[in-house]
């Protein structure tokens, strides 16, 4: 049995794959020299769209000033509130503050991690008692399942509230057959080369199938261009995909539909391996999650995370702060009862290694550890 640390995600094995094509296809940027709103980047948009079924997709710098660009488009800003979970990475919450927004922390559902429908429901109430004018709600895809935005719409329509869903970390996952993408009003991904789908760099994208919205999407990201050049006609932002990066996303988008069922095969192992060990991830009916983080609820975290670490396996807790808790987020509101489910959740959630590239015998090394730790 071998002895070497094993990789938490193991990028290197990806582009030893497919290494010569990204080559050629950097190299063809280089001789084009577009570098900014190359070819590249439309034909990418494009597969997105086709890969998603939305009508709309649009590179962006990064899946925070997705969030950022489509919270703009809706003019969100002073005196709105904006329902999130409180478990979730912190982007999904800042860029609300950055616009002036209030930020109003929404607890979870322990069984998804993701937004909890009847928490939602009693903030809107808290938020408008608080003199709050309820507009946008933010599910999160947490760890690459897809939220229940069915259930998060149904609330959300009696009250106008728009639904921006935060796709950062499920691109490829679907729900009731629809691909993440098609979800909500507009929703949003990032390509941070540790997700699903990552760049070399920093990539984002945002999809939408309402044409005006989509309109004023892409007038965001240019800097608030109009038809006519050097007439701005409001205020954006510099927020485009690079041509290289799209040029890498193309090679990869290849490959990831094999990598997606590579995850779930880790995933089906792990949970085979651990059944009646510790608290496996839970899909809910309808869902396929394309595993961004393989995610235990577990008790005893720290002697699990020492004796994984002594048997090369590495662990990592996402995410060990609720963000209603963070320095930066305190003062912000909660729903009237606070967020039970995401305090308790981030003193016991524990990531195993998840990549496509994950052999058998490591996955068994995982379990072991696991395993081992749970019975010593
Ligand atoms: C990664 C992530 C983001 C931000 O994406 P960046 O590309 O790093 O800006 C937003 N929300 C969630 C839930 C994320 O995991």
């Amino acid at each position: 049995m071998s002895n070497q640390p094993i990789q938490f995600i193991d990028l290197a094995a990806q582009q030893a794959k497919i290494r010569d094509k990204v080559d050629a296809g950097i190299a063809r940027v280089l001789d084009h020299g577009q570098y900014i709103m190359g070819p590249e980047v439309k034909e990418f948009e494009q597969q997105l769209s086709d890969f998603t079924g939305a009508a709309h997709a649009f590179g962006c710098a990064n899946g925070t000033d997705a969030l950022a660009v489509v919270l703009m488009a809706w003019d969100v800003g002073p005196g709105d509130a904006v329902f999130v979970p409180s478990f979730t990475y912190v982007a999904s919450a800042e860029v609300v503050a950055m616009l002036g927004a209030t930020p109003f922390f929404v607890d979870v559902d322990e069984a998804t991690f993701n937004i909890d429908a009847d928490s939602f429901a009693k903030a809107i109430g808290d938020a408008t008692e608080q003199g709050l004018s309820p507009s946008v709600v933010v599910p999160v895809d947490l760890f690459g399942q897809p939220a229940n935005v069915p259930e998060i719409q149904r609330i959300a329509e009696k009250h106008g509230i728009k639904i921006l869903v935060d796709a950062a970390q499920s691109f490829g996952a679907t729900l009731h057959n629809k691909r993440v993408g098609t979800w909500g009003h507009a929703s949003t991904t990032s390509f941070f080369p540790a997700k699903p789908l990552g760049c070399y760099g920093d990539g984002g994208a945002i999809f939408t199938d309402d044409d005006d919205l989509a309109a004023v999407i892409n007038s965001i990201r240019l800097h608030g261009k109009g038809s006519q050049k050097y007439d701005n006609v409001r205020i954006g932002m510099n927020s485009r995909l690079d041509t290289i990066q799209a040029a890498i996303l193309k090679e990869k988008l290849a490959i990831f539909p094999s990598e997606v069922e590579a995850r779930d095969r880790v995933a089906a192992r792990y949970a085979e391996g651990l059944k009646g060990v510790a608290r496996t991830p839970q899909l809910m009916d309808g869902a396929t999650s394309v595993w961004a983080q393989y995610t235990l609820i577990v008790e005893n975290r720290d002697k699990i995370q020492t004796h994984c670490k002594e048997a090369g396996v590495p662990t990592v807790v996402y995410y060990p702060m609720a963000l209603s808790q963070q320095t930066g987020y305190k003062h912000f509101p909660s729903v009237s009862g606070g967020t039970p489910v995401s305090d308790a959740l981030s003193g016991k959630v524990l990531s195993l290694p998840m990549h496509p590239y994950l052999s058998e015998t490591d996955q068994d090394r995982v379990i072991d550890a696991v395993a081992g730790a749970l019975k010593g």
